[in-house]
């Protein structure tokens, strides 16, 4: 495995609004930005973020990505959600994620300029957990994975490794599940672009955070990847929470059939394969996602990315519409069905015991 420094994001302001300042978590969060040498830190006299937009797209966009906001969560951003396939139900630390990845999934779903919002009442968002205990569609209602208890994603709407050296949110979540405070049959998961794991290493996890890392074959990841570790410095991370005892997952995603795409996932499947070797005790699971976009999300990101070479053309794809009634872009059958034929079969053939959760 390659020599690596962990990737950090340093926001060049942070914004605390006026009931976030009162949660005794912002006074950890505001410690660590401060430390980190945020060169700017705005208390905020009322609760409405200001400041975010610039005089153009661009500018807005830059002014956001660099602006972490310190927000107290609403009780509608709170309540868990269910989260299939990848979850029972989804808690979130935060709201927003500062990388740069052009086909970035939160395009589709969160609206205005993209500051990350970390919430600083995580009492009251990780106090929704016991109310959902025994209860979901996923693994709780599944005979074959109920096992894993009830779950719990962490990473729906933010990348919580990525801004967890200003927040501690998320080793407060993983701490708080190992030292058994919701019981045996809970399991936290998240996946993340970061590597800097250093303060998840050490805790008393209990085995009951699942963390996965999101890897891609190089030609995706150089190309669309921004502002993320090196997918070595990822898969690097993946091997120190699995030596610590932490069950850990890759996260294949977006898959893309890129020219001589068999030959670069199989690169890929070979640096998982060296991450993982030797590791006693592996717990390591595996999800697919192929590339897809939406109308709205295909938009957003060619506001932000307007030079980006993803392809996003509807016409070469299938359009597929959700239960609400929304379209989303997936790949024509034909494709799907070879992508699909091939990582099933490498993974059986190259990783027998690590299950395929999920394909999309
Ligand atoms: S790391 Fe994930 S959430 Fe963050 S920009 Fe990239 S795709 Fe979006």
């Amino acid at each position: 495995m390659s020599d690596h420094r962990p990737r950090h994001w340093s926001p060049r302001r942070v914004l605390v609004t006026r009931s976030a300042a009162e949660q005794p978590h912002a006074t950890e969060i505001l410690r660590r930005c401060e430390a980190a040498g945020v060169p700017e830190i705005v208390l905020l006299p009322g609760d409405r973020l200001t400041g975010l937009r610039g005089d153009t797209d661009r500018e807005t966009y830059a002014r956001a990505k660099s602006t972490l906001a310190v927000v107290v969560a609403p009780p509608s951003a709170r309540r868990p959600q269910p989260i299939p396939p990848s979850a029972d139900w989804r808690i979130d630390l935060a709201r927003g994620c500062p990388a740069h990845c052009q086909y970035c999934y939160l395009a589709g779903s969160l609206t205005g300029p993209p500051v990350t919002r970390a919430y600083a009442n995580l009492d009251e968002v990780l106090g929704e957990i016991p109310a959902k205990l025994g209860q979901g569609t996923v693994t709780s209602a599944s005979p074959t994975r109920a096992h894993e208890g009830t779950t719990f994603e962490l990473s729906c709407y933010t990348d919580p490794l990525g801004i967890e050296p200003l927040t501690g949110s998320l080793a407060t979540a993983v701490a708080r599940a190992g030292s058994g405070a919701w019981g045996n049959d809970v399991q936290l998961r998240f996946t993340t672009k970061y590597d800097d794991v250093s303060d998840l290493v050490g805790l008393d996890h209990g085995g009951r955070t699942r963390a996965r890392f999101s890897v891609n074959a190089a030609p995706v990841a150089e190309r669309f990847d921004g502002g993320t570790a090196p997918v070595a410095g990822r898969l690097a991370a993946l091997r120190r929470l699995a030596l610590a005892g932490y069950p850990v997952g890759l996260t294949i995603a977006p898959v893309m059939p890129v020219p001589d795409w068999q030959q670069a996932y199989g690169a890929l499947l070979d640096d998982v394969g060296a991450a993982v070797e030797g590791v006693p005790g592996l717990d390591l699971t595996a999800e697919i996602i192929t590339h897809r976009f939406t109308p709205g999300s295909r938009d957003v990101l060619l506001s932000w990315y307007p030079r980006t070479k993803l392809e996003m053309e509807a016409r070469d794809r299938t359009a597929k519409r959700s239960k609400f009634g929304g379209i989303k872009y997936v790949y024509p059958r034909e494709v799907m069905a070879g992508l699909r034929g091939w990582f099933t079969a490498e993974l059986a053939a190259r990783f027998p015991e690590v299950p395929l959760l999920y394909w999309t």
